[in-house]
């Protein structure tokens, strides 16, 4: 399946904060997108999900217009992972990521025992299962990010957009979430995620985007476009970019800051 941005202008009334955007995301693939704070990424995705119409072009899932399908089927399709801390639900973990269900019922039907099953499943996956009976509003940032992607999870969509997953987690909590976009890349999710580390692009081994000065600046493998020059020019800093040998005798690229 695709999801697709075609020659869009994309912005708020007439103001146009991105211009000319072609992108076009695949399920079994991970793209990432990068860029400064303000640069664009929230209004991408809200573009995306169909919350924020185009000002002109087309957004399209699998050729469909998104402005023309309704949001049940459209969220058959695609998940969204807000920031947790932005969410205040106050009920047990389980009855969260049941929420993932709706767009599967039918109107005025309950959850039934498929549903329930599901969820335990994606608990199960994202080994959260001990959480099930929590107050959501009493994890810890990390816990509570695990349940949001559950949620998306239950939702079986065939894409998940994430806004910045990974921020406010710890270093083993960050590493896991990465673990899990991998996973979930393996099997044959699609994944739009905003970041703001190279590194993790690297990590995902991912396309990327990079939103700077109202366009997209460049589009492809991350191996390609992340270079010293490109992340001077948009986020003036110096870095080096190098290949390290992990202990699975695979090459990955690392990028380091240089701190005067
Ligand atoms: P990012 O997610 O990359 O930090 P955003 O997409 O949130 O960037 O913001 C891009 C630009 O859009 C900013 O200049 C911001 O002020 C502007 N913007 C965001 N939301 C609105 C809105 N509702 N109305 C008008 N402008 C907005």
């Amino acid at each position: 399946m695709q999801i697709k941005i075609e020659q869009a202008n994309l912005g708020y009334g007439k103001r146009v904060i991105l211009h000319d955007v072609s992108l076009t995301a695949e399920t079994g693939r991970i793209l990432c997108l990068l860029g400064k704070n303000g640069a664009g990424k929230t209004t991408l995705f809200k573009s995306l999900l169909g919350i924020l119409p185009v000002i002109a072009g087309k957004v399209r899932l699998n050729g469909s217009d998104v402005s023309k399908l309704s949001r049940m089927d459209f969220a058959r399709s695609v998940a969204y992972v807000p920031q947790a801390r932005m969410l205040p639900f106050p009920f047990p973990v389980r009855e969260v990521v049941l929420f993932g269900r709706t767009p599967h019922l039918s109107p005025f039907s309950v959850p039934g025992k498929d549903d329930k099953r599901i969820v335990d499943e994606c608990l199960e996956m994202l080994h959260i299962a001990h959480l099930g009976n929590r107050t959501f509003t009493r994890l810890s940032g990390g816990e509570q990010q695990m349940v949001i992607i559950a949620r998306a999870l239950a939702q079986q969509p065939a894409f998940i957009i994430m806004d910045e997953p990974t921020s406010s987690l710890d270093f083993g909590n960050q590493t896991q979430v990465i673990s899990i976009v991998n996973e979930l890349k393996n099997q044959s999710l699609g994944i739009i995620m905003a970041t703001h580390s190279p590194d993790q692009v690297f990590m995902c081994d991912a396309d990327v985007a990079i939103v700077h000065d109202g366009k997209l600046r460049k589009l492809g493998y991350c191996n390609e476009v992340i270079t010293e020059e490109l992340l001077h020019e948009v986020y003036n800093v110096d870095v080096t970019i190098s290949d390290v040998i992990r202990n699975t005798g695979q090459s990955r690229r690392i990028c380091v800051p240089n701190i005067r």
